[in-house]
């Protein structure tokens, strides 16, 4: 582009402005000096043709042709003389045979009317303007209207020498303005150039360049606001970096490992905690980490299966699974075997203001539960080991207490009744090593227990048996519905649910006053089964009913206790349900009565799982 510089804007537009004015200038003195030659043309040739109507008037003999001519040649202008009837007696410039009848031209006419017309007409040979005059003579006997022109001939001669006044003008001024203008343009676009490299300067990210101007204020202060903005943007830039290296080691002092992932699950920032958990391999072979897709970079279906739900449902999961070197689940914990790592993930989802419905991030936080699972592991053996280790010496103690009694062999009172005690709590340590020995044996790893195809009459009449003496002793009445019209039976492990639906029972008849009610109430479905327990005994208070699942919490302890309760039994239950991919709730109220809901899948958790798929793969294929 030619005019795209501020200088050759400015060099055009002075140039511009100059020859408008130039040409204004002209066409101004132009109209003037017409209008005022005008002015004077017709001032002459008014007095001129007063002059010769006087004359013409005050002589009774007939008119001079010769004086006319003299007079008209005197003054440089066209005499005409007219007769009544528009005839030429005489003409200055022209041979009167040579001219047409005159009447009717209009200062003639006007004159006639009047007695003084002007006309102005365009002269046919030169095309200048020719300025008539015309006054009626009364009282002569052939002359009617004496005649005046002039021809305007100064005119041209003053637009000429105007012209040529106004090219060389032109020129000199042009150049004179050019000169002045490049000078102060170049005064203004050199610091602007100064300005233009500092600014190229800063967007290199050279944020120290300055410059000093000697130019005008204007621009001077522009450098001056450009370089404060320079030292802001540094100082917020210093600002930035090292919030970001506080937040960089703070994240890389945490243990828990943190990746951030984009909306497409690539990997945007790790920590070191992270980097050493997951991605020891990356590391070790120097591939990259960052920018590239969590799925490329891990294989574990469970961790990209939780980013995946997190990306659909801006909700937040979690997932445990094992990791060896570049190994996850299952086959990390074959091959690792001791090395390998329980890593608990949990996916959360990022949301930004602007797009509050939308996913934008995804914050995984990785924590190292080897440790952790490892110390459970040991307190579960060492529980299982107690447990075990105890059984013996505690059957043993109960047994000869009870002989002892029973024989009668003690021979006062007190010994008896303190064989009773050693028999009593004998008997409930049984009953807690026993418990504990059962959560032991539940909680083992990958602990599935035997299911078989069983049916709920069965496992009723058992829990009905196992529950009889609870009943009697408490003179209560414990009973029950099956709602199972199609006869389904269940597919689980018939001693343990009768072990769980047991201890409700006894809990609901232990819980409640002598003579009440207690109804198990079973209704098969075509993909579940819910057992419900139903008393009408001492309830349980609000703030306890998410703890009564806890191992060994009891609402009232010394109550438990003297009933023989172990506070192991809602836990037990808890874990065999859990075992079974079932759930337990309950709903209770104080002094009303409690309900136990359990509700099982009917054919198994695996099974169930097995069955959805094929379904979905059946529903797809279709
Ligand atoms: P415990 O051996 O003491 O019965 P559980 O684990 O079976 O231990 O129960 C935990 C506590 O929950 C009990 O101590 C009791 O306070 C409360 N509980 C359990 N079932 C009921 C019930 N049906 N009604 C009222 N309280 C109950």
């Amino acid at each position: 582009m030619k005019f795209q510089s501020i200088r050759s804007r400015l060099l055009l537009l002075t140039a511009i402005i100059v020859i408008l004015a130039l040409l204004s200038s002209f066409l101004v003195a132009t109209r003037a000096f017409s209008l005022t030659l005008r002015e004077t043309t017709y001032t002459e040739l008014a007095n001129n043709a007063t002059y010769l109507k006087t004359l013409v008037d005050i002589s009774d003999t007939p008119w001079i042709e010769n004086h006319f001519d003299a007079y008209a040649r005197s003054i440089s202008t066209r005499i005409t003389i007219i007769d009544r009837e528009g005839n030429v007696l005489f003409d200055s410039d022209h041979d009167i045979a040579e001219l047409d009848n005159h009447l009717w031209r209009q200062e003639i006419q006007e004159a006639l009317q009047s007695g003084v017309a002007v006309s102005e007409r365009r002269s046919s040979t030169q095309h200048l303007p020719v300025l008539y005059h015309a006054e009626r003579v009364d009282d002569h006997p052939t002359i009617a209207v004496v005649r005046l022109s002039k021809t305007l001939n100064q005119l041209t001669g003053y637009q000429q020498s105007y012209e040529e006044l106004f090219i060389r003008g032109i020129v000199v001024l042009v150049l004179l303005s050019l000169f002045i203008s490049i000078f102060s343009i170049t005064m203004l676009t050199k610091p602007l150039q100064k300005i233009k490299t500092v600014a190229n300067k800063y967007a290199r990210g050279e944020l120290e360049a300055h410059v000093h101007l000697k130019g005008p204020r204007e621009l001077q202060d522009l450098a001056k606001t450009m370089q404060e903005m320079a030292f802001q943007l540094k100082n917020k830039m210093t600002e930035l970096e090292s919030s970001r290296r506080q937040l960089e080691v703070m994240l890389d002092s945490l243990s828990e490992g943190i990746i951030l992932l984009d909306a497409s699950m690539e990997i945007l920032v790790t920590n070191g905690a992270a980097r050493l958990l997951m991605f020891e391999t990356q590391q070790q072979t120097g591939k990259p980490i960052l920018g590239v897709p969590l799925t490329h970079a891990i294989s574990s279906p469970e961790i990209i299966g939780i980013c995946g739900k997190t990306l659909l449902d801006g909700k937040s999961h979690e997932t445990t699974t094992a990791h060896f070197e570049h190994l996850f689940g299952e086959t990390a914990l074959v091959v690792g075997k001791r090395k390998t790592k329980i890593l608990k993930i949990l996916s959360v989802p990022v949301f930004y203001a602007t797009q509050q419905s939308k996913v934008q991030q995804i914050v995984l936080s990785i924590n190292d539960m080897t440790e952790l699972k490892r110390l459970e592991q040991i307190r579960k053996e060492f529980v299982a080991n107690v447990s075990h280790e105890l059984k013996t010496p505690i059957t043993a103690i109960a047994g000869f207490s009870d002989t002892l009694i029973n024989e009668n062999t003690p021979d006062n009172a007190s010994t008896q009744r303190f064989l009773q005690i050693i028999n009593r709590q004998a008997l409930n340590m049984q009953r807690i090593v026993e418990d504990l020995l059962l959560l032991s044996s539940l909680e083992q790893q990958n602990a599935s227990p035997m299911r078989t195809w069983t049916a709920v009459d069965q496992i009723v009449e058992e829990v009905v048996e196992a529950c009889r003496y609870r009943a009697e002793e408490k003179n209560s009445s414990f009973k029950t519905f099956v709602d199972n019209p199609l006869g389904l039976e269940i597919l689980v492990n018939g001693m343990l649910i009768v072990q769980a639906l047991s201890n409700l029972v006894v809990n609901a008849l232990t819980y409640s006053a002598d003579h009440s009610e207690v109804l198990l109430e079973i209704t098969v479905e075509d993909q579940q089964v819910i057992c419900k327990v139903i008393d009408h005994g001492s309830g349980i208070p609000k703030d306890a009913l998410t703890r009564i699942f806890e191992r060994f919490y009891r609402v009232d302890a010394a109550r438990s206790r003297s009933q023989g309760g172990t506070g192991l039994g809602l836990s037990i239950v808890k874990h065999i349900v859990g075992v079974h991919g079932g759930t337990v709730s309950v709903e209770s109220e104080l002094g009303v009565g409690s309900t136990f809901t359990v509700v099982l899948p009917r054919s198994g958790h695996d099974l169930q799982n097995l069955q959805d798929r094929s379904d979905s793969l059946y529903q797809k294929n279709n």
